[in-house]
């Protein structure tokens, strides 16, 4: 079955090219810049597999500076929402631990 000459696919000296040309259309026209979803989702390390490892690249490889950008603004965002979250989860506690005091002192 696959035993014909076939069409020779040694004649490939254009490669090297062709990757360099990618490489700049990349950095030029930011073409595989991953979607903000997807840097937030890497942020928080729910990005597994080859998306990851594409985001992964993407930003500490290329050191792309838009996504470095959104990736600090991201960053930024998180902090103050955890910082909320942190405050919420004391005062809750201060409370609790209030209501805890009384209740053994009555
Ligand atoms: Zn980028």
């Amino acid at each position: 079955m696959a035993s014909g000459p076939g069409p020779s696919r040694g004649a490939s000296s254009g490669d090297e090219e062709l990757e360099f040309t990618v490489a700049s259309v990349w950095r030029e026209e930011r073409v595989s810049c991953p979607h903000v979803d997807l840097l937030k989702a890497w942020l928080g390390g729910s990005l597994t597999g080859g998306a990851a490892e594409f985001v992964a690249f993407h930003v500490e490889e290329s050191r792309c500076p838009w996504c470095a950008a959104s990736i600090d603004a991201l960053r930024a965002q998180d902090e103050d929402a955890s910082r909320r979250r942190l405050e919420d989860v004391r005062d809750r506690l201060l409370r609790s631990t209030i209501s805890a005091l009384r209740a053994t002192r009555a």
